[in-house]
């Protein structure tokens, strides 16, 4: 139940980060919370307050340079039409580059061979979703979840709190499972998912309507779900991928005290935005 937290089995996890899940002393687990409306309200309210006119989207960077004091970054823009490279000079660069993706990044002058060596040594969790549509919601409790021992893993409701008839239970797995559910095609991953509840009802394959999966272990941009640090790694690796390149700085869920969530994200881009007003001011 615990490897769902972490994205792989918590015996390959630091004690730290484990202890970190698990000692809050908040009564509400994070989780309780969900963004009314869907989470994209999130991404567009940032958009709103920076100006979607100062948002590049589509826009691959390849090359971060520091030269005489500036920042140059190359990207391949993969736009419409206007499909190619171009390039942005800054006075300095906060990257939010998962990991695997920053190791794709060339960085001229190079990281340091301890952040290369550090970057290459975290790995991120593997997590397949996959949302399974039912005719109707044989599950009955608004709140239904379940942990099992088959592929499917973990099941939680997804329609909660919604009208209708029919009715969508995600599957959310990780580790092995998730690379099973990767590698197939949606109607046999949706055979597994409705299979693996028929001993809660065994309808639920005869109920299975439609599927939609993700599996971000197969990302290309990401390479995974969220950073897994291992035992040793909280404090060996972590505090080497927080140091700035120069004129580049780092932020981003990997890095931040609450890591694997939103939240740390976003104070990750916050310390470093105020190090840089610090620093100009
Ligand atoms: C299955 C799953 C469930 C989760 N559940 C929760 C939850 O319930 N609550 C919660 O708070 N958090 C949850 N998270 C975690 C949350 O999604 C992350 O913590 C958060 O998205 C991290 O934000 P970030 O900006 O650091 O990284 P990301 O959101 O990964 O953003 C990094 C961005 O960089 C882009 N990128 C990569 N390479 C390049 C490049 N070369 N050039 C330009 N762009 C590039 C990527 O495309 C991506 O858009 C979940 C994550 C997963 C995978």
């Amino acid at each position: 139940m615990d490897s769902t937290d972490f994205g792989e089995s918590i015996r390959h996890v630091s004690a730290f980060s484990a202890l970190a899940e698990y000692a809050e002393s908040s009564p509400h687990n994070e989780m309780d919370y969900k963004m009314t409306g869907g989470n994209s309200r999130l991404a567009n309210e940032f958009a709103e307050r920076v100006g979607s006119e100062n948002i590049k989207l589509g826009a691959l960077v390849e090359l971060v340079e520091q030269k005489r004091g500036t920042v140059r970054v190359r990207y391949r823009s993969s736009d419409g039409v206007a499909a190619g490279t171009e390039t942005l000079r800054a006075d300095a660069v906060i990257c939010t580059a998962p990991i695997q993706s920053l190791l794709k990044i060339k960085f001229d002058p190079p990281l340091s061979p301890a952040h290369q060596a550090a970057a290459e040594q975290l790995v991120y969790a593997r997590i397949s979703k996959n949302s399974v549509v039912y005719d109707e919601r044989f599950w009955k409790d608004e709140d239904f979840s379940l942990v099992s021992d088959l592929t499917s893993h973990y099941y939680f409701h997804s329609t909660q709190g919604q009208p209708g008839k029919q009715g969508i239970l995600t599957a959310y797995a990780i580790g092995e499972k998730a690379d099973v559910f990767a590698s197939q095609s949606d109607a046999r991953r949706m055979r597994i998912v409705a299979g693996d509840l028929r001993d809660v009802d065994e309808r639920a394959p005869k109920l299975a309507r439609r599927i939609v999966s993700y599996a971000w272990q197969r990302d290309p941009y990401t390479d995974g779900a969220y950073a897994l640090y291992k035992p040793g790694q909280w404090f060996g690796i972590r505090p080497i991928l927080q140091r700035p390149h120069g004129k580049v700085l780092f932020a981003g869920e990997h890095l931040a005290d609450w890591q694997g969530f939103m939240e740390g994200a976003i104070e990750t881009g916050e310390a470093a935005a105020t190090a840089l007003i610090r620093q100009g001011s």
